[in-house]
C-alpha cells in the first residue's frame, strides 16, 4: 500500500498529534458526522480513516482501549469480525471495489499509527488505484472528499442493526 499516492498523509505524519487516544475520544463525542463515525455497535464502532489510503478506507475499533486483538473478549471479537464482514458488503455495494486490503498493524514496529488502541483497516482497492485518487496538492480539499464519502456510505450503515 506504500505505493498509493496520498499526499494528505503528510499532514498526519508531520502534524501535531492530539493528546490522549483518538480512538477513545471519537465515540465519546456525539458529533458523528464531524468525526466520520459511521456505525456504533455494542462493543465496536466503524469510522472512516481521516488519512485514507483510498476512498472508503474504514477502521473498526472496539470501545475498549487495548493494544492487541487477543486482549479483547469473545463478544467483542465476534462483533468486530461481524462488522468487518458487513462493512465489506457495504463497500462492495456502495463503491464497487475490485478487491480489499484488510488487516491490523499491531505495534509501532508493524506500522501502527495508533499503537495503543487496536483497530482493523478495510481498504477498498481498484485496478490501477495507485493513481485512482486525483493528485491533490491542497489538503483543504480532502475534508470535503471525506464528507461526501461519509454521506454516501452512511445510509448503508444506517440499515445495519446495532
Ligand atoms: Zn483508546
Amino acid at each position: 500500500m506504500d505505493t498509493l499516492w496520498t499526499p494528505w498523509r503528510m499532514a498526519y505524519i508531520l502534524g501535531d498529534k492530539p493528546e490522549g487516544c483518538v480512538l477513545c475520544d471519537k465515540p465519546r463525542d456525539d458529533r458523528d458526522r464531524d468525526n466520520l463515525l459511521l456505525h456504533r455497535g455494542r462493543h465496536c464502532y466503524v469510522i472512516m480513516n481521516l488519512f485514507p489510503y483510498n476512498p472508503g478506507h474504514l477502521l473498526i475499533a472496539p470501545y475498549k482501549h487495548t493494544a492487541s486483538f487477543e486482549q479483547l473478549d469473545q463478544e467483542t471479537i465476534v462483533e468486530a469480525t461481524t462488522l468487518l464482514s458487513a462493512s465489506m458488503g457495504i463497500l462492495r455495494a456502495a463503491v464497487s471495489p475490485h478487491g480489499f486490503n484488510v488487516g491490523m498493524n499491531i505495534g509501532k514496529v508493524a506500522g501502527a499509527g495508533i499503537d495503543e488502541h487496536v483497530h482493523m483497516h478495510i481498504v477498498p482497492r481498484w485496478g490501477g488505484d495507485t493513481n485512482f485518487m486525483p493528485v491533490i496538492s491542497d489538503t483543504r480539499v480532502v475534508p470535503e472528499a471525506l464528507a461526501s464519502t461519509y454521506d454516501h456510505l452512511l445510509p448503508f450503515f444506517e440499515k445495519l442493526e446495532s
